[in-house]
């Protein structure tokens, strides 16, 4: 053969290969995402840490979620991994930090994530505050991230689940019945991998993956606000589908958002509602373009800072 068709045909194979390459990763995007639905009806806990319920997963299954984002630092790392593997989770949102970085928000939900919510401003043990102060801190963290979400497509602003976690995982009984009659469910965990600690990132991998195999399947809490984090994550992943594991997403149940929305003194909007874009508007503005009572918005809590949080 001559020369110059060896080359036409290398070329010819290389290009093959490297097309055929992209279209298997592509591919395996492409698969439908097992999707694991939460009934949220009368708010009911999820996470056997904690509770008796399990989010509907098999064994072998795990549903990553992450908290206390968005941070401008470290959330589109997190977010470049899951879509390099394909994988879609959940972020537990921070209202305060949602109000700050709402194209990071909106980026959550434009890739596909699940959001729930976890207060404006975590504080580590809501049943230290005021009933009402407990109740704001949930709230509002709904609203910041509706307001956020409120210049977004329909389809993003709806990736705002009825789903919300304890700072800390500490639940209080009156607080969760509060939430079940807004049929807003709560979500804790089955397994966490230390991140929050100061451990290295080869530490939260070993953990997470230790403490996943104890179980055998459920929802792993990570932070999507720790370097060490974000770097441990690739291993996290390699690790557990080497043994077996699928990353199973978590979404509200059909019709979950609307039943949240129509209950009464709701706690999210219907997304129909929140339709125009408003992000020029502020607080109780806000809340009225959003469907929302503007009573709870302009409180003296607004310029909370958030606790250096623990969990
Ligand atoms: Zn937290």
């Amino acid at each position: 053969m001559k020369p110059g068709r060896i080359v036409t045909l290398l070329a010819l194979v290389v290009g093959l290969s490297a097309s055929l390459a992209g279209g298997a990763q592509a591919d395996a995007c492409r698969q439908p995402d097992r999707t694991a639905e939460i009934a949220t009806r009368g708010g009911p806990a999820y996470g056997t840490l904690q509770y008796r319920r399990m989010v509907p997963l098999a064994m072998k299954e795990v549903a990553l979620t992450f908290d206390d984002g968005p941070d401008p630092h470290t959330t589109r790392r997190v977010l470049d991994i899951l879509d390099a593997n394909c994988i879609k989770a959940t972020f537990f949102l921070v209202g305060y930090y949602a109000e700050r970085h709402p194209e990071i928000v909106r980026e959550i939900a434009a890739r596909g994530h699940t959001i729930g919510t976890h207060t404006w401003s975590h504080p580590n043990n809501l049943r230290r505050l005021s009933t009402a102060a407990a109740r704001r801190q949930i709230r509002r963290g709904f609203a910041a991230v509706e307001k956020a979400l409120a210049a977004a497509p329909p389809a993003d602003r709806q990736r705002l689940a009825p789903f919300f976690r304890f700072p800390g995982l500490n639940d209080s009984k009156h607080l969760m019945a509060w939430l079940g009659a807004r049929n807003i469910a709560t979500l804790s965990c089955e397994f966490g991998a230390d991140d929050w600690k100061r451990i290295g990132a080869r530490q939260v991998r070993r953990r997470a993956v230790r403490n996943i195999a104890s179980v055998g399947r459920g929802v792993l809490i990570l932070h999507d606000t720790k370097p060490h984090t974000a770097a441990a994550l690739p291993g996290i992943i390699e690790d557990l589908r080497k043994r077996g594991y699928r990353f199973v997403q978590l979404a509200p149940a059909p019709g979950a958002r609307q039943l949240a929305a129509s209950a009464p003194d709701a706690l999210i909007a219907p997304v129909a509602v929140a339709a125009k874009p408003v992000p020029e508007l502020r607080g109780a503005q806000h809340a009225q373009a959003a469907g929302l009572p503007a009573a709870q918005h302009a409180r003296a809590d607004d310029l909370l800072e958030p606790v250096k949080s623990v969990q």
